[in-house]
This record gives C-alpha cells, sequence and structure tokens, in this order.
C-alpha cells in the first residue's frame, strides 16, 4: 500500500487572469490541475494535455485566477483487489462514482473492487480533489526487461518492470540484496541500478499482491582497456561483419558501444553489445567501440568490390585417409571477401577445418567429395577431392607410383623403354653405405645394378631355357617387371643362396634401411614378394621408407597392401 496526494497543500497560484500551467513533482501522482468549475477545466485540461502532448505521469497544476474554489485532478492506475491510501491534511467528504469499481472509506482508503473507470473524489468547504482512477486485472506475473546483468563498477543501467497485458499495479517494492554491491534508485515501473564495487546482488521487485520477480547483477572490475579482434580489415561491398569487444578478464561493460566515422562506406546494423556493419560502398572507414567508462578501441575498414568469381588454390587432390591438406579461396585482385565458407560434400570421406581465410581438408574415408568455398555473396568454387584407402596410386607414362614410391612386382610392370642407369639419390646413398662398412671392415661392391629391358629379356629367355619357366619365375623376372629396371635396385657382392651366411650379408641385412635401403625379397615372403629369399638384392626406397620396414620387418607389397602376380600364372 502506498500512499497518495499533495502533501504540500493544494497547487494554487493566482497571477493575472492569465492561464498558467506549472511542472511539480508529486510522488506517485500523475495530473493535478486546479479550477473552480471541474468540469470545465476538465475538458480544458484535457484539451490543452492533448495540445502539449502530455504523458499521463507528467504532472501539471493549473490554476484560472480571481476564483478562491480550487480544485486537483490526477489519475491513477490500479489493479484488481489492490488498496491505496489518498492522503488529505484536512477533514474531506469522500465519493466514489462507481462503488462496482472502486469504494472508499471515509479516511481516503480506496479499494478497487472491480474492474473499470471511477472518480474518486474529496471535497471540502473550498475545494475538490479528484482521481480518475482506472483498474485493471490484477497482475498473475512480473518480469524485468533484464534478467542477468553483468556490469563494470561504477557503471548505471536502467530496468524496466514489465506486466501482462491490461493488467496493472500501482503499489510495487522495489529491492536489492546487497545495496554495497548494488545501489538502486526506482522511477515509476523502471529502477536505476549503479554498480559500486565487484560482487553479486539481486534486485527484485514484488507487487502489492506477492507477485515478485528478479534480475541477477554481477558487477566485476572496471576495464582499463578493450580490445577488437582485428585493428583492421578488409571486406568486400555488400558484406556483413560482426565484431566484438574483448574486455580484460574479471572485467565488465553492460554498456559497449559501435560507432563509425564514416556511414557512407559502412552502415551499422547493430551498434550494441556487439557490433554489425554491412559494407555499402568502396572507400575506407573507422569503427570503434566505447565502454561506459569512456575506454576506447578502433578498427579500420577497408571495403574493396565484391568478386565476382573465385578460384581454389589447389584442383583435383588426391588424397590418402588420413593425410590433410590445406586449401585457400583465390579472389581477383582488387576485390574483397572477408567471409568465405568451406564445405565438405560428404562428410564420411573429408571433414574441413576452417580457421579465418584458410581451410584444412582432412581425408576420413574412401571415395569422392568435393571441397567448396563459398563466398558471401554467393559466388563459390568446387574441386573434387579423392580419398584413397591404402597408398595414392599414380601412373605415369606407364610407370606406377605409391604416395610416391616407384613399384615394380610381378602385378606393376616398366614400360619398355624405361630406365637409364642407376638412380643418382641410389648410387650415392650406396657409396656412403660402401665407405661407412669399409670402416667396418665389411666389403660392398655392385655385381649387377641397372639393367635394361632388352638385357632382362634375354637374361630370363636363358633361364627358362636352362631350368623352365615355373622355376625360372621364382628367381628372375620377366622383361618389364624386374626391379633393376628401374635404376633403384642392386645386387651386391654375389647373387648365390651362400652370400646369405657372409658377414657381408648380415651387415648389409642389418645397417642398409639406415642408407634408405631394403633386402627387397626377404626370407619366408616369397608368396608377397613373388620371390625366393635374395640376401644380396637391395632396393633404394628413401631413408624414411626404409626405417618404417626395417622397424615393421613388412616388404613394400605388405606397406602398400598390393601383391606380386604375373596376370597370366599362379605364380
Ligand atoms: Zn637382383
Amino acid at each position: 500500500m502506498i500512499s497518495v496526494g499533495a502533501q504540500g497543500g493544494w497547487l494554487t497560484r493566482g497571477a493575472g487572469n492569465d492561464t498558467i500551467y506549472e511542472e511539480q513533482s508529486v510522488v506517485g501522482v500523475n495530473s493535478i490541475y486546479c479550477l473552480q468549475k471541474i468540469k470545465q477545466i476538465m475538458a480544458m485540461a484535457a484539451a490543452v494535455a492533448m495540445v502539449m502532448g502530455l504523458g499521463a505521469d507528467e504532472v501539471r497544476s493549473l490554476d484560472l485566477s480571481g476564483d478562491r474554489m480550487q480544485s486537483t485532478v490526477s489519475e491513477i492506475v490500479m489493479g484488481l483487489e489492490e488498496t491505496l491510501q489518498l492522503n488529505a491534511d484536512e477533514q474531506l467528504h469522500w465519493i466514489t462514482s462507481e462503488p462496482s469499481v472502486l469504494t472508499v472509506g471515509n479516511d481516503g482508503m480506496v479499494h478497487a473492487v472491480g474492474c473499470g473507470k471511477a472518480d474518486v473524489i474529496a471535497e471540502s468547504t473550498h475545494c475538490r480533489k479528484i482521481w480518475h482512477t482506472t483498474v485493471k486485472a490484477s497482475p498473475e506475473s512480473v518480469s524485468f526487461s533484464r534478467q542477468n546483468i553483468t556490469m563494470g563498477a561504477g557503471e548505471s543501467v536502467i530496468i524496466q518492470m514489465v506486466l501482462p497485458d491490461d493488467t496493472a499495479a500501482c503499489d510495487k517494492q522495489f529491492s536489492v540484496s546487497d545495496s554495497h554491491v548494488v545501489e538502486i534508485i526506482p522511477s515509476g515501473d523502471s529502477v536505476r541500478l549503479t554498480a559500486k564495487r565487484e560482487g553479486t546482488a539481486i534486485v527484485s521487485v514484488q507487487l502489492y499482491n506477492g507477485v515478485s520477480t528478479s534480475c541477477r547483477i554481477e558487477v566485476r572490475s572496471a576495464p582499463e582497456t578493450v580490445q577488437l579482434r582485428e585493428k583492421s580489415m578488409t571486406v568486400g561491398v555488400g558484406e556483413k561483419v560482426s565484431l566484438n569487444a574483448i574486455l580484460p578478464d574479471n572485467t565488465a561493460s553492460d554498456q559497449i558501444l559501435f560507432v563509425t566515422d564514416n556511414s557512407s562506406v559502412i552502415h551499422m546494423t547493430k551498434t550494441d553489445g556487439t557490433g554489425e556493419f554491412t559494407a555499402l560502398r568502396q572507400g575506407k572507414a573507422q569503427i570503434t567501440v566505447c565502454l561506459y567508462n569512456g575506454v576506447k578501441a578502433s578498427c579500420q575498414v577497408t571495403v574493396m568490390a565484391a568478386p565476382m568469381n573465385v578460384e581454389l588454390s589447389q584442383t583435383d587432390i588426391q588424397m590418402k585417409i588420413g593425410n590433410q591438406t590445406q586449401i585457400e579461396a583465390i579472389l581477383p585482385e582488387q576485390t574483397a571477401a572477408r567471409q568465405r565458407n568451406f564445405r565438405s560434400s560428404d562428410e564420411k570421406v573429408i571433414r574441413i577445418r576452417q580457421q579465418d581465410k584458410k581451410a584444412t581438408i582432412q581425408a576420413v574415408g574412401a571415395g569422392t567429395a568435393y571441397v567448396t568455398v563459398k563466398l558471401y555473396n554467393g559466388i563459390e568454387k568446387s574441386c573434387q577431392v579423392t580419398v584413397w584407402d591404402g597408398p595414392i596410386i599414380e601412373v605415369r607414362n606407364g610407370v606406377t607410383y605409391m604416395d610416391g614410391v616407384l613399384i615394380v612386382n610381378k602385378t606393376y610392370p616398366l614400360p619398355r623403354t624405361y630406365g637409364k642407369g642407376l638412380d643418382k639419390t641410389a648410387k650415392a646413398a650406396f657409396q656412403k653405405m660402401k665407405s661407412d662398412a669399409e670402416k667396418a671392415g665389411i666389403h660392398l661392391y655392385i655385381v649387377s645394378g641397372f639393367r635394361s629391358y632388352d638385357v632382362q629379356a634375354a637374361l630370363y629367355q636363358s633361364y627358362c631355357a636352362e631350368r623352365g619357366q615355373k622355376a625360372a619365375d621364382r628367381f628372375s623376372a620377366r622383361p618389364g617387371h624386374s626391379e633393376h629396371q628401374s635404376g633403384l635396385a642392386m645386387d651386391i657382392n654375389s647373387v648365390y643362396d651362400s652370400f646369405a651366411d657372409t658377414a657381408e650379408a648380415k651387415w648389409l641385412k642389418n645397417n642398409c634401411h639406415r642408407y634408405g635401403f631394403i633386402i627387397r625379397y626377404p626370407k619366408g615372403k616369397e608368396s608377397v614378394t613373388g620371390y625366393k629369399y635374395e640376401s644380396w638384392h637391395i632396393r633404394y626406397v628413401g631413408k624414411e621408407l626404409a626405417e618404417k620396414l626395417n622397424q615393421r620387418q613388412i616388404t613394400l607389397e605388405e606397406y602398400f597392401g598390393i601383391d606380386s602376380v604375373y596376370k597370366d600364372s599362379d605364380n
């Protein structure tokens, strides 16, 4: 229950023949007018209020000069069942115009008993007070315009109490759980919150009927700095961008305001909390973010033409499961697009991880998919990505490469014209191995290095004539299938089984991987490699792969998951 009334007596003023309006604060009450003939004056006051655009909450006094009989008019909006003490400082006679809406006791206590409109009139011999009263439904709920606020020390925020439509409550009490943290100053349906020091506080409002709500306030330190993620940025015409203000840890500012110095270049579409703008035309503009305490930061924005096309930095990508590669969008010169969205057509094949303007493609499953970049203005470009389960197999000029490693065995042949001697890298690696072996008293030399297609053809023919084709296929390659034609294979010291028991063979087996070589046809792997054990035949594959194969004790066929079988036989 609250008290309403003109405590200081009637609002009176006699000053010549003119009509005078004066603003005056009266707690909790609305408009007050004084004059002699109530009905006339009410009509005049309404007309005047309309002309002046006065709101219902504004307080006026209106005196007509020369009249001793004075009157005041107030407006009240109450909720059903609400009780209100209308104060008066002298003996008054109380009347209600509508007892079904409002009742009034002879002490000036009114009670809203029905929805509708009623006048409460208090009369004495020389003056009269009128309260135009509207009774609305009793609110079943109340809310604040905000439920959670995080603010900085010293900051002020105004929140509004909101009632359901067509309800009212004249009597409401605002309170705060800790006034050392937040100070409140209620004013009508709103309350001004001022953060006093770090901590949390609950601001509540309770209506006459017990209905209440609250808002949680967290007060942090006042920010001494503010940052934008970028100090400058380039965007395309028509592009929409959001900006976030970054405050130091454990500080806050409820008010975060974004402004631009050139609204013909960029148009701010959101200026509060998070900044959002649209680039209107080519040019430069500065955006400044400002906090409640005056702390600021700026970002220079350059607006360039919108791109009419886009390219990708890679085309026709081949990948192996588990591998990843980077891709970028390439724009025409003098254009810009900050927003580039990369997407995968099939997440089971490739996944995209985007970091700013670049994207990383991750191969997760075998198959074909597309990576597409789409710019803010709808321009897009796609690129096909093939993901292999196992090695990436490429055939260049009839030569098969797996993950870049040349493969020649019974399944994968070399063309007749391929090969012009020992590979230089392989030869240098052998020289290094040979000289290191010398220091250990091991003498290594090449008894057979590069063999051309035609030389191999003659050799194979002679073996077939001598031992029969089936036997020959176990130790000699058919022309085009010999690793010696690749220039990457060498027979060391001997081509006889007895070599396996020599110190040289043992040293080779234990050390050749350090130089990038493997024993190509190891013991017990004939069904895999297609050849019986050859302790002398080494193959250069590079240090990295040689180390891997040695560590796992597997062959090239096992590593790449391939076979070594002639098409026309079971050997
Ligand atoms: Zn050999």
